[in-house]
C-alpha cells in the first residue's frame, strides 16, 4: 500500500507540511536526510521569527517544530533521496541505503544550500562569525567592522543591509566588477560605509585564537598582494545551490536547478513542493514554513479528490 504523504526534508517547510498533514490524520512519512534541520541549524538566533520575542536559536527552532508534528503523528525516517519514479498514479521515493517509499503524494522540500568558498577556516568559524545570510544574524553585529564575500544582487543586498548595523562593510570580490544589477551596484559603490576589495579572494578567516572570527586574510588576485581586514563577522553570498538532483529530468526545474510550482503545485499531480528548492527569492524560515503549509493543504486537497 502506497502511503499517503511522503514529506522530504526537515526544515520549516518540510516540518509545518508535516505538522499540518499529520493534524489531517494523513500519517506523512518524513525523509530526513544529510543535514537534519537544513539550514536554520547552520544560524545562530532568529530574531526575525514571529513568536519569539527574546529569539531563539535555529536548532532549537526546528527541534520544536518536529516535536509538534511528532506529537500528531508524523513518522521520521532516515534517508538520502537518490531518484524519484513517476507511475500512473502515485510516485517512488528512491532513497540511497534504504527501500524505496511509494507514496500518493509528495511534498518535496529538500532546501537549498548556501555556497561556501571552501575553505578550512570558513568551515571552523561556522556560526562562530561566518554565516551564510545577513538577514538571519546580521543584527547580531552592531558596530563592529564586517564583510560580505561576493559580487551577485545578494551580495549587494546583504552589504546594504549590514550597514543598518555594522560601523564598516567590506564587499570582497574575486573581480574588478560586479555582476550584480547596475542599480544595486551603484549604491554599493556609493554607501559611505561600504570599502570594496575588487579582485580579492579569501585566503583564511581570522580568529586569533579566540575561535571567533576577528579578520580576514585577503589575497589580490591580479597583483598577489595580501592584505589583513579587522572584521567580527564574514557573510558569504556568493550564492545557493537548490538540492533538487535527485529530481533532474522528472520535475521542472529553472535554469539554476529551482523546482518550478505553481503555489505549491509542481507540473506532475500529486507532488509538491515548499521552501528554499522552490523559492529562489524570500529563503526565509517564516515564508518556507508558510509555503510548507500551503503544499500540505494542497496534498491533503489533492488526495480528496483521489477518494471521490
Ligand atoms: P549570483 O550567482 O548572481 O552571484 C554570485 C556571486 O558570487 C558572483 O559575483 C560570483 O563571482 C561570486 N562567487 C561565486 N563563487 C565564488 C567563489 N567560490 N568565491 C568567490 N566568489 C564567488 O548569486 P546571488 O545569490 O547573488 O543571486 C542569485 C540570483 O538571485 C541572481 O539571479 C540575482 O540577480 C537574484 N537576486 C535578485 C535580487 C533582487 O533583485 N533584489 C536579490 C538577490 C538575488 P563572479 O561574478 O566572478 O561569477
Amino acid at each position: 500500500m502506497p502511503e499517503n504523504v511522503v514529506i522530504a526534508g526537515t526544515g520549516p517547510a518540510g516540518l509545518t507540511a508535516a505538522i499540518y498533514t499529520a493534524r489531517a490524520n494523513l500519517k506523512p512519512v518524513v525523509i530526513e536526510g544529510m543535514q537534519p534541520g537544513g539550514q536554520l541549524t547552520t544560524t545562530t538566533d532568529i530574531e526575525n521569527f514571529p513568536g519569539f520575542p527574546e529569539g531563539i536559536d535555529g536548532t532549537s527552532l526546528v527541534m520544536k517544530m518536529r516535536e509538534q508534528a511528532e506529537r500528531f503523528g508524523a513518522r521520521f525516517q532516515r534517508g538520502e533521496i537518490t531518484g524519484l519514479d513517476l507511475l500512473s498514479s502515485s510516485s517512488r521515493v528512491i532513497l540511497e541505503d534504504a527501500a524505496p517509499v511509494e507514496t500518493l503524494t509528495l511534498i518535496i522540500a529538500t532546501g537549498a544550500s548556501a555556497k561556501y568558498m571552501g575553505i578550512e577556516s570558513e568551515q571552523k568559524l561556522m556560526g562562530r562569525g561566518v554565516s551564510g545570510c545577513a538577514t538571519c544574524d546580521g543584527a547580531l553585529y552592531r558596530e563592529v567592522p564586517v564583510a560580505v564575500v561576493g559580487g551577485g544582487d545578494t551580495a549587494m543586498e546583504e552589504a546594504l543591509f549590514l550597514t543598518r548595523f555594522a560601523s564598516s562593510v567590506s564587499v570582497i570580490h574575486r573581480r574588478g566588477e560586479f555582476r550584480a544589477s547596475r542599480i544595486m551596484s551603484e549604491r554599493v559603490k556609493q554607501h559611505p560605509k561600504i570599502r570594496i576589495f575588487w579582485n580579492s579572494v579569501v585566503e583564511e578567516v581570522l580568529d586569533v585564537s579566540r575561535n571567533e572570527v576577528t579578520g580576514l586574510r585577503l589575497k589580490n588576485v591580479k597583483t598577489g598582494g595580501i592584505e589583513n581586514v579587522t572584521v567580527n563577522a564574514v557573510f558569504i553570498a556568493i550564492g545557493h545551490e537548490p538540492n533538487t538532483k535527485a529530481f533532474r529530468g522528472k520535475l521542472a526545474m529553472n535554469e539554476q536547478g529551482y523546482l518550478v510550482a505553481d503555489r505549491t503545485r509542481t507540473q506532475v499531480p500529486g507532488i509538491f513542493a515548499a521552501g528554499d528548492v522552490q523559492d529562489p527569492t524570500y529563503r526565509q524560515a517564516i515564508t518556507a514554513a508558510g509555503s510548507g503549509c500551503m503544499a500540505a493543504l494542497e496534498a491533503e486537497r489533492y488526495l480528496g479528490g483521489l477518494e471521490h
